[in-house]
């Protein structure tokens, strides 16, 4: 993951033609903090969790990125998600550097209770290098509010006061902010809308891969729109129906028997198929490497909306720039999560909370200037927008480094 990221790093600074010792100081981490949690479990036994927090670049603002809870966190992915958050944080345009977080452990072999104390504990571990104005955390994958909230609890008992700005995703009565919940559909969806008129695709056919909070988000407030959705998919397989589906419908189905799959008036049909359905617009928004170089010759929308993290490979993101199908790429894309999460931090700065007009209108104003950023950087070099956002971001990041005498 890291090597990839850095190879995408090294050819939009070969563009910009940066210096040998700016592409060093962008691609080094600043800080790299790990330590083992030392846990007692329910039974008594004492198990050590492997912990990692990486703060990659602050030249823009405090490090901020989420903190993961997954078998597979090690510290190469905690590193690479790291500095993708910083080039996230930088094309989103709010004022934070690169930050990620992760404990490598199971979720779900491990008790509510045991969950709290190893959240408890990520906190004491690295409290130092945390805070409103340091290292801003926030939830990511089988990490959620009631994470945050512990962890706001802990920092609360470590600092002596309650730091609402310390975290964000915190639920509502802790000083969240409204809108999280939808933030990274709705704001896929403004930039999704930009795209269209760029374009020139009116009335699009939309394909959704995935039904949890990113994908299932999106497929709901697409239909509100009364844009037709023809397919989507959730880990058991997918359904469609040419003529549009009734999401509301689908929804109720899904939660009736866990899945999409066999709900009446559609065709069920794998997660491969899907993908490689005619459409206009495809939203891959469950897993990582669905389009890669094997089936990017057999995609057939005009425009992919890469609302998962890392769902089109560089490789794949080429073949279909060459094909003339735009795919938006993820650190813009689902970037309204991020975004919304800096509404709570400024809301929890100034301790005045905002309606949920107000939270939709600031993030459609700012996820519509960040497209704007990245088309145009897009055509400026003649890139796939992937790399434009790259070349956006890392020209941001040089600037901010030359005004601060770092090079
Ligand atoms: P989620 O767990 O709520 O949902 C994931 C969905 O993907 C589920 O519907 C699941 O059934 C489906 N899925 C799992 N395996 C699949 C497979 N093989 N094929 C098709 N579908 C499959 O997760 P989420 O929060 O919606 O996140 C999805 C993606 O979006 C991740 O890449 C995540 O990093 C990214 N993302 C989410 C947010 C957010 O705010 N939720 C923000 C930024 C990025």
């Amino acid at each position: 993951m890291w090597q990839e990221a850095l190879a995408q790093f090294n050819e939009a600074a070969g563009i910009l033609k940066i210096s040998d010792r700016e592409k060093k100081l962008l691609s080094t981490p600043v800080r790299i903090l790990r330590k083992d949690l030392d846990i007692q479990m329910d039974d008594g036994s004492v198990k050590h969790f492997p912990a990692y927090r990486v703060q990659f670049n602050d030249w823009r603002g405090p490090y901020k990125g989420g903190i993961r809870f997954h078998p597979q966190v090690d510290l190469d992915e905690v590193q690479a998600l790291s500095f993708l958050m910083g080039l996230k944080n930088t094309v989103a345009d709010v004022p934070f550097g690169g930050g990620k977080g992760g404990v490598t452990c199971n979720p779900k072999e491990l008790s509510k209770n045991e969950l709290e104390k190893i959240s408890r504990a990520f906190v004491r571990a690295f409290a130092q290098n945390l805070g409103m104005s340091k290292d801003v955390p926030a939830p990511d994958v089988y990490t959620d509010s009631q994470t945050m909230a512990w962890m706001l609890d802990e920092f609360s008992h470590v600092r002596g006061y309650t730091e609402y700005g310390f975290i964000t995703g915190k639920p509502l009565e802790l000083g969240g902010s409204v809108g999280r919940d939808i933030a990274t559909s709705l704001g896929g969806i403004f930039v999704l809308e930009e795209a269209l008129k760029k374009y020139k695709i009116s009335k699009p056919k939309i394909v959704i891969q995935g039904a949890g909070n990113a994908g299932g988000n999106a497929a709901l407030l697409l239909a509100k729109k009364k844009y037709p959705i023809l397919a989507i998919s959730d880990s058991k397989g997918g359904i469609y129906n040419p003529k549009g589906l009734d999401v509301d419908k689908v929804f109720a189905h899904k939660k009736k028997t866990g899945t999409v799959q066999n709900y009446p008036g559609a065709k069920n049909i794998t997660n491969g198929e899907l993908l490689e359905l005619g459409c206009d617009v495809l939203v891959p928004a469950a897993l990582e490497n669905q389009i890669t170089d094997q089936n990017a010759d057999q995609i057939k929308a005009k425009i992919i909306l890469e609302l998962a993290n890392g769902p089109v490979t560089a490789q794949a993101r080429k073949i279909l720039f060459k094909r003339k199908i735009q795919s938006i790429p993820d650190i813009l894309a689902n970037s309204g999560g991020v975004t919304v999460s800096y509404f709570e931090w400024v809301q929890n700065r100034t301790g005045y909370y905002w309606k949920e007009d107000e939270v939709h209108a600031k993030l459609k104003e700012k996820m519509v200037q960040a497209f704007k950023n990245v088309y145009e950087m897009g055509q400026k070099y003649k890139v796939d927008l992937g790399m434009a956002a790259y070349v956006y971001a890392v020209e941001r990041l040089v600037q901010v480094g030359r005004l601060r005498g770092k090079f």
